[in-house]
């Protein structure tokens, strides 16, 4: 961190700023101009906050070095992190994920179906959520429990490992037990409550998904809470932005990948399915996230979209995902991976 003291600052002022930065641990190295003085800031700054620093009066500008996350930052952690999903490894040079399934549970029996379908396609892992955000209340809010219990059938029918949305921290303990992959939603990426007590009471890798209108370092910093709070297993999810763009659902962000495997060690996975909001763009995005070195994908399917209780418009059909994987095989080929 770089501080550029005001021209005149008080002494009074200069105190506080030092005994601020003393009190977190680091050190100044003073540099003293003609015009200004300014203070190189060494050691763990993760402890201070440029607003705060930028508040004091004698302060004219803070510039942070290196980034606040310090768990998630790959200038600490060189090399990629691999996380264990029920066996499964993700990330590093691991083969690529594909992960099929419904958007909500909605019979045991619909998605034992759909979770075979998913298998015979080539899908490694079956998603499918129980308790959904759903933008109106009176729309379906998701099974639930028997929800959870009815993926824990599938993966018992399948063998598959199974990816389920968390919603509130009451339900830990259900998902501690049953899901193998614990998904954070895009509207609870922020929720930063839920994220202490995943990171404290969970042990299960979680997908943490990127909020509708996050910055890659908020998103960063969500992942650093769950970290920081005890539970380093941790995959990234782009799942399409809000921009001004109506054609898609929101606007995949593909530049994300080189961009967080730069500043992270952590694997990222993408999701079509929601980021374009339509079956038709799904396999064409697929591939060009493939081709920029995704870790994996979570695809929605359903054997019948037109009749799904939710997000029909965007699930592809069974075949089609078979399809998908098949290109998306070659194409993992080509930037030296394979498909798990
Ligand atoms: C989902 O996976 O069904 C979902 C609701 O995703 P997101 O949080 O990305 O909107
Ligand atoms: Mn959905």
């Amino acid at each position: 961190m770089v501080i550029t003291l005001k021209q005149n600052a008080e002494q009074q002022y200069i105190n506080q700023l030092h005994k601020e930065i003393k009190d977190a641990g680091c050190r100044i190295h003073a540099c003293i101009g003609d015009l200004y003085t300014v203070y190189g800031i060494e050691g763990d700054t993760s402890k201070l906050d440029e607003k705060t620093i930028k508040a004091n009066k004698a302060v004219k500008d803070v510039v942070r070095i290196v980034a606040q996350y310090k768990l998630a930052n790959r200038l600490f952690h060189p090399e990629d992190s691999v996380i264990d999903v029920a066996g499964i490894k993700v990330g590093g040079k691991s083969p690529l994920v594909m992960i099929g399934g419904p958007c909500s549970v909605e019979s045991e029996e619909m998605v034992c179906s759909v979770a075979k379908k998913v298998k015979e396609a080539g899908g490694c892992m079956l998603r499918g959520g129980a308790y959904k955000p759903r933008t109106s209340p009176y729309a379906f809010q998701g099974m639930g429990t028997a929800g959870i219990m009815a993926m824990v059938e599938a993966r018992n029918q399948t063998g598959l490992p199974i990816v389920s949305e968390l919603m509130s921290a009451d339900k830990i303990e259900e998902f501690e037990e049953n899901v193998d992959l614990i998904q954070i939603g895009a509207r609870n990426m922020q929720n930063f409550e839920l994220l202490k007590e995943v990171g404290k009471r969970t042990t299960k890798p979680v997908l943490l998904k990127r909020g509708l209108c996050n910055t890659i370092d908020e998103w960063i910093m969500s992942a650093e809470y769950i970290m920081a709070n005890g539970n380093p297993h941790v995959i990234l999810c782009e799942r399409g932005i809000r921009t001004y763009e109506t054609a898609t659902r929101n606007t995949l962000d593909l530049s994300v990948i080189p961009i967080v495997k730069e500043k992270t060690h952590l694997p990222i996975i993408i999701d079509p399915s929601h980021a374009t909001g339509d079956w038709k763009l799904v396999e064409a995005v697929s591939l060009a996230a493939v081709a920029a070195g995704c870790d994996g994908l979570i695809i929605e399917v359903h054997e019948n979209p037109d009749q799904a209780w939710s997000d029909g418009a965007q699930c592809l059909k069974p075949k089609k995902f078979q399809t998908l994987i098949e290109k998306a095989r070659a194409i993992a080929q080509i930037v030296g991976r394979d498909i798990a």
